[in-house]
């Protein structure tokens, strides 16, 4: 029997030959619920005597429907849960457009430090001085490689970014008289977030048509300018992974215009150290630090999505900042002027803001840039060697840190990008990211990041060859029925987001608590 990058049975072909080998090792977990009863409890208590009630009638009537396990077994539980998921720590997770990059034990260690950790966001200033000067320095290193005037540390993920910087763009238009502008460009190739921003905000979103290459035609822009443009939203290098090659001319035709040049920064691990946006001409942009600087994702949160703003947009800074001077440190709560207010009821996200430091301190100026380096090497390695078997719809620009093929290499065999998909988790690997960008069809977005080995990154190819192999040779099987070694096969995903159960009910009543 062959074993797939995680140790588990691949090729193992029925259904029911997986409950002899991969089910094993997939055990279909049950609820804390379903595993305890309700009687009995982990740890001995001595029995209470509760004489006389002081809740006035309102104490409940029946039992707290605990389950009642051992700390062996509720820790089990837990560890066996986290085995059905992938993770960045079990494997390759080349996710395109999301970074999944290693997060360094390091910035993890940092941020357990009590001084970080253990600080509550109402303690008097004087208290926490390290915390505040740690994000001074990291406002100083985000706008150092933006070369930006100002930084807002506060949002909470890059969709909020966005929110933070389309809102102060609004505000600098209406502040300069230009509050009739109502009109956002975005490129076909956009992250849904940046029109969905915009259409928040209550713009009309304009798409700009990509071109046959796949970059933003600076002629289309113009054609687009008007003066009810308020801003333009582009992504660099954008979601195809190219670096935009007229991007400055972008940024004069908009501030031609009257408009403000919002870039989605979400791509900037690729470019981090060695291109600084404020020298194309960028007004705002949000740095998803859950990306670029290896902060945890989504489960392993929360994300950070700093803003970096050029002088234009400074002065719409939200508050609180942080401003040193020879007293120290201090939070600044409120400002005159044409400032936003909050966008985040504290001061953001303290344990994310450490790791991120620790990363950058970590690399070192030169080590940043060498990191971005790294990312464009893997994804142009692997790019090279799939491009015999797969289909590049814009070969003739070197990739940036991802590598986008479509699924014209598929058109015939029956097998779809999504089984594609599933029967790379069968392999043990992380899908690639399917079907975005929609600018081309049946999209395959692939994003090794810089922390993967040669080793890994060969593995990987390995696996992809061997299925555009099968695909092409008529093996249907190994995709129709993926994925086979997996928790879950194939999901009626729309109805799993829709319609989600979220509320698991006991079949049997509960006794009723003794009075
Ligand atoms: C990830 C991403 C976003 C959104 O960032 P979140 O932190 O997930 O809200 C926006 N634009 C692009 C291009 C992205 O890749």
């Amino acid at each position: 029997m062959s074993m797939n990058t995680q140790g588990r049975p691949t090729h193992t072909g029925t259904g029911a030959d997986i409950n002899a080998t991969g089910a094993a090792l997939l055990p279909n977990e049950p609820l804390l619920f379903e595993i305890g009863d309700t009687h009995h409890s982990g740890v001995d208590l001595p029995e209470v005597e509760i004489s006389s009630s002081r809740l006035g009638g309102f104490e409940r009537k029946s039992g707290l429907d605990l389950a009642g396990l051992t700390e062996p077994e509720a820790m089990r539980h837990y560890v066996r849960l986290s085995r059905l998921n992938h993770s960045i720590d079990s494997g390759f997770y080349p996710l395109g457009s999301c970074t999944m990059k290693h997060n360094p034990r390091l910035n993890e260690k940092m941020a357990r430090l009590p001084g970080f950790a253990d600080i509550h966001p109402l303690q008097p200033v004087s208290t926490v001085q390290g915390a505040l000067e740690l994000m001074n320095e990291l406002s100083h290193w985000l706008m150092t490689l933006t070369n930006t005037a100002a930084v807002a540390l506060t949002p909470k993920a890059g969709a909020h970014g966005e929110l933070l910087g389309m809102m102060a763009i609004k505000a600098a238009q209406d502040a300069k008289g230009q509050g009739h502008r109502k009109v956002v460009l975005v490129p076909e190739s956009a992250h849904g977030t940046n029109p969905a921003t915009a259409a928040f905000l209550g713009y009309a979103v304009k798409a700009i048509p990509a071109r046959e290459d796949g970059t933003v035609d600076v002629s289309a822009v113009k054609d687009a300018l008007s003066p009810d443009v308020a801003a333009i939203m582009l992504t660099n290098p954008n979601t195809c992974g190219l670096f935009e090659p007229q991007v400055k001319e972008i940024a004069a035709a908009v501030h031609e215009a009257g408009a403000y040049f919002y870039c989605d920064g979400a791509n900037f691990n690729a470019i981090m150290g060695v291109v600084r946006p404020g020298d194309l001409g960028i007004d705002a942009m949000h740095i998803n630090l859950h990306k670029t600087f290896s902060t945890p994702h989504g489960g392993g949160g929360p994300g950070a999505g700093p803003v970096v703003l050029s002088e234009a947009l400074a002065p719409f800074a939200p508050v609180p900042f942080v401003r040193k001077d020879d007293a120290g440190l201090e939070l600044v709560e409120h400002t005159e002027g044409g400032a936003l207010g909050r966008i985040s009821a504290f001061h953001g996200q303290m344990g994310m803001y450490v790791r991120a430091l620790t990363y950058m301190l970590s690399h070192g100026a030169d080590g940043l840039a060498q990191a971005a380096k790294d990312a464009v090497l893997n994804a142009n390695y692997i790019k090279a060697r799939l491009k015999s078997a797969f289909s590049l719809p814009f070969p003739d620009y070197p990739t940036m840190h991802e590598v986008l093929f479509d699924d014209a290499f598929l058109s015939g065999t029956g097998v779809t990008t999504l089984d594609f998909a599933k029967a790379l988790i069968d392999e043990g690997f992380h899908p690639m990211t399917m079907y975005f960008p929609l600018v081309v069809h049946g999209a395959m977005l692939i994003e090794p990041t810089e922390s993967e080995s040669k080793q890994t990154l060969d593995q990987f190819c390995d696996v992809m060859l061997d299925l555009a192999e099968d695909a092409r040779a008529g093996n249907t099987a190994r995709f129709t029925d993926a994925p086979l070694n997996a928790p879950r096969r194939r999901l009626d995903e729309t109805r799993a987001a829709r319609q989600p159960v979220l509320r698991w009910e006991r079949k049997d009543p509960l006794p009723q608590a003794a009075e």
